[in-house]
C-alpha cells in the first residue's frame, strides 16, 4: 500500500514522511506546492510531485500513477492566525475550498481514508482547561474557521460517500529531528521557539514577548508543546485506525502540560547557554490566555505514546537544527 502525504515538504509533513520511510512498511508519495514547503526537507526515498492539491487534473495524474494509494494525510494548509485576519479569503480558498476539490478526486479514485491536520484554533477561547474534543468549537479567527469548515466538510463527505476521516487537532509544535537534518523553517518566522533560538544565534537582536498581563501565573500565555516526531506517529496510528475500518473521529494532540512564554524563554536560556535579550511588548491580538489539550482520547483509542515529554529535550532538538542550519534550508531568495 502507499500513503499520499499532502504538504509533505512542510514542517510537520516532512517529519511524518521521514517517520513513514524509516518504518519501511509502505511507499510514500508526496505532493507539495513548495509555496511554503522545502524540497530538501522531503526524504529522498519518497516519490515527490510538485503541485497544488486543488488542481484536479494534476491530482488525477497522481492517483492514476499510484494506484496503491489507500490513504491520504493532509498537511497542506496555510496556518498563520495573524495573516488569516488580514487575508481571510486566502484561507477559505486554499484550506476550505481546497478540501472540496481534494475530496472530489479522492472519491473518483475510491480512496476513502483521510487523516487531517486540524487545530486547537477551532476551539476559540475555551471556557475551561484542559480542552476536550467535544468542547464547543467557536473559532475566533479565519484560520480556525477554515479548519472547522474542513472538519464539517469531511463529516458530510463521510455521510454521503463513506470517506472516513481522522481530524487531529494540534496544539503547539516545537522541535526538530534529533540528528538535526530536518527542522522548522518558515518565511517569515512568527513562532515563539524559532524566534527565541534566532535571538540566541544572534540573527535577531531581541525577543519580543507579546503581553505579560494575561490571566496566567506569570502573566504570559501558556501553551502545550508537542514534538513533530510525536505528531508524526499520531498520524501514522490514525491511518492504521482507519485501515481497521473504524469510524471517523477527532483527537486532540498535546502533552497535557502547559509552559508559559517566560518558561520557554528560561528553558531556552538553559539549553543554549545564551542570554537571549528580551523585551515585553503589547499583546499580539487573538491569543487566548491558556491552551492545554486533554489528549487522553488519542492515547486510549489510537494508542499514542508521545516520546518527547520534556521541554528541554524538545528545545535541544530545535537548537541542534538551528545551530547547524542558520539559514534554514537556504532555498529562498
Ligand atoms: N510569541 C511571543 N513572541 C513572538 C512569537 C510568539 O511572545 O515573537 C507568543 C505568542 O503571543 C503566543 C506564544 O508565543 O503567546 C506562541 O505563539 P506561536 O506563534 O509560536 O504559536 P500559536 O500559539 O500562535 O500557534
Amino acid at each position: 500500500m502507499s500513503i499520499l502525504v499532502l504538504g509533505g515538504a512542510g514542517y510537520i509533513g516532512s517529519h511524518t514522511v521521514d517517520r513513514l520511510i524509516s518504518n519501511g512498511k509502505e511507499d510514500v508519495v508526496v505532493v507539495d506546492s513548495l509555496v511554503t514547503g522545502h524540497k530538501a526537507a522531503v526524504n529522498p526515498n519518497a516519490k515527490f510531485y510538485q503541485g497544488d492539491l486543488a488542481d484536479q487534473p494534476f491530482m488525477r495524474k497522481v492517483f492514476k500513477e499510484n494506484p496503491d494509494i489507500d490513504a491520504v494525510i493532509h498537511f497542506a494548509a496555510f496556518s498563520l492566525v495573524a495573516e488569516s485576519m488580514k487575508k481571510p479569503l486566502k484561507y477559505f480558498d486554499n484550506n476550505t475550498a481546497g478540501m472540496v476539490k481534494l475530496l472530489e478526486v479522492m472519491n473518483e479514485f475510491d480512496v476513502k481514508r483521510i487523516v487531517f491536520s486540524s487545530t486547537a484554533a477551532t476551539y476559540g477561547i475555551p471556557e475551561k482547561m484542559p480542552i476536550y474534543e467535544d468542547d464547543p468549537q467557536k473559532p475566533i479567527n479565519p484560520y480556525g474557521e477554515s479548519k472547522l469548515m474542513m472538519e464539517k466538510i469531511m463529516h458530510w463527505s463521510d455521510e454521503a460517500y463513506g470517506i472516513k476521516f481522522v481530524a487531529l487537532r494540534y496544539f503547539n509544535v516545537a522541535g526538530a529531528k534529533p540528528d538535526g537534518t530536518i527542522g522548522e523553517d518558515h518565511g517569515p518566522e512568527t513562532h515563539l521557539l524559532p524566534i527565541v533560538l534566532q535571538v540566541a544565534q544572534g540573527k535577531r537582536e531581541k525577543l519580543m514577548i507579546f503581553g505579560d498581563d494575561y490571566n496566567t501565573p506569570d502573566g504570559t500565555n501558556v501553551r502545550d508543546y508537542v514534538h513533530p516526531f510525536d505528531l508524526a506517529d499520531a498520524h501514522i496510528l490514525a491511518v492504521e485506525y482507519l485501515r481497521e475500518g473504524k469510524e471517523s473521529e477527532a483527537f486532540n494532540l498535546g502533552s497535557s502540560t502547559g509552559f508559559s512564554n517566560l518558561e520557554i524563554l528560561k528553558a531556552a536560556r538553559e539549553v543554549t547557554g545564551k542570554a537571549i535579550p528580551t523585551e515585553i511588548a503589547g499583546r499580539r491580538g487573538g491569543d487566548p490566555d491558556t491552551l492545554i489539550a486533554a489528549s487522553d482520547k488519542a492515547r486510549k483509542i489510537l494508542g499514542w505514546k508521545p516520546q518527547f515529554d520534556d521541554i528541554h529535550k524538545i528545545i535541544e532538538t530545535a537548537w541542534k537544527w538551528h545551530s547547524t542550519h542558520p539559514n534554514g534550508y537556504n532555498d529562498r531568495d
